[in-house]
Order: structure tokens, then C-alpha cells, then sequence
């Protein structure tokens, strides 16, 4: 997926303030983050969205949420709380069609809806 931008960013081609890799995953600060903490967590794997999920993707989708678990607990999080989303298409606001979650936290976040 040479076009996509979050394949750039995990290639190194672009560069990104990294917080966590491994073969599978890759994790970086978002560029206009929506909280104190906002770290962007993606399979090095390109898929597009959920909506192109297939059933061999579920360890992979479940090793995102171990990462973040990780992340949270390292940025300070864990215990205070903070937010994971996914966003799905147009009406989400899904920018970005690499498969990615959004961790959120080190502020009162707002209900969702
Ligand atoms: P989406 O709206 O698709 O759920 O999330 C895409 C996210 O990627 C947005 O929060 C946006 O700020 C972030 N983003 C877009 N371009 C870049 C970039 O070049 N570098 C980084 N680190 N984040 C980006
Ligand atoms: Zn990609």
C-alpha cells in the first residue's frame, strides 16, 4: 500500500514520535492530539478498516489492545483511565484507512454520542 500514509509512517518513510514496536504493531503520537496523551496503535499489516477484517486478523486486532494496555500503564494512565476508538468510515470521521486505535487519556474525557 505505497499511498498509504500510516504504511509510510511504519516504513520509517515518514517520520513519527514512536512509542512502541514490534513485528506486528507499531505505535506513535498523533500529530494533532485530542487529549494530553493521544498515541495511535496499528498492525504493520495494512488493512483498511474493520469493515475489511477478516477472521485470521482477530490475534492481530486483539494484540493491538495488549499493546495499548502496555502504553496505558506506562504513560501513567491505567489506574485514571482512558479512552481506545476506532473509527469506521465517513460518518466516524475516519481519516486514515489503515486499521489504527486511538488511546485518549490524561484528561476528563467527555461522553461519547
Ligand atoms: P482517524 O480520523 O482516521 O480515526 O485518525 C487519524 C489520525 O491520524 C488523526 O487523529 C490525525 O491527527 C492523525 N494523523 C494524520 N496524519 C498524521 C501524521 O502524518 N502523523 C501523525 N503522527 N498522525 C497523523
Ligand atoms: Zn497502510
Amino acid at each position: 500500500m505505497s499511498d498509504c500514509l500510516f504504511c509510510k509512517i511504519i516504513e520509517g518513510e515518514i517520520p513519527s514520535t514512536m512509542v512502541y514496536r514490534d513485528e506486528q504493531t507499531y505505535a506513535f503520537r498523533d500529530i494533532n492530539p485530542g487529549a494530553p496523551t493521544h498515541i495511535l496503535i496499528v498492525p504493520t499489516k495494512h488493512i483498511d478498516s474493520v469493515n475489511f477484517m477478516i477472521n485470521d486478523d482477530e490475534p492481530l486486532i486483539g494484540h493491538l489492545f495488549t499493546v495499548a494496555k502496555q502504553i496505558a500503564a506506562q504513560e501513567g494512565l491505567a489506574e485514571k483511565g482512558y479512552r481506545l476508538v476506532v473509527n469506521t468510515n465517513a460518518e466516524a470521521g475516519q481519516t486514515v484507512f489503515h486499521i489504527h486505535l486511538h488511546l485518549l487519556g490524561g484528561r476528563q474525557l467527555l461522553k461519547m454520542g
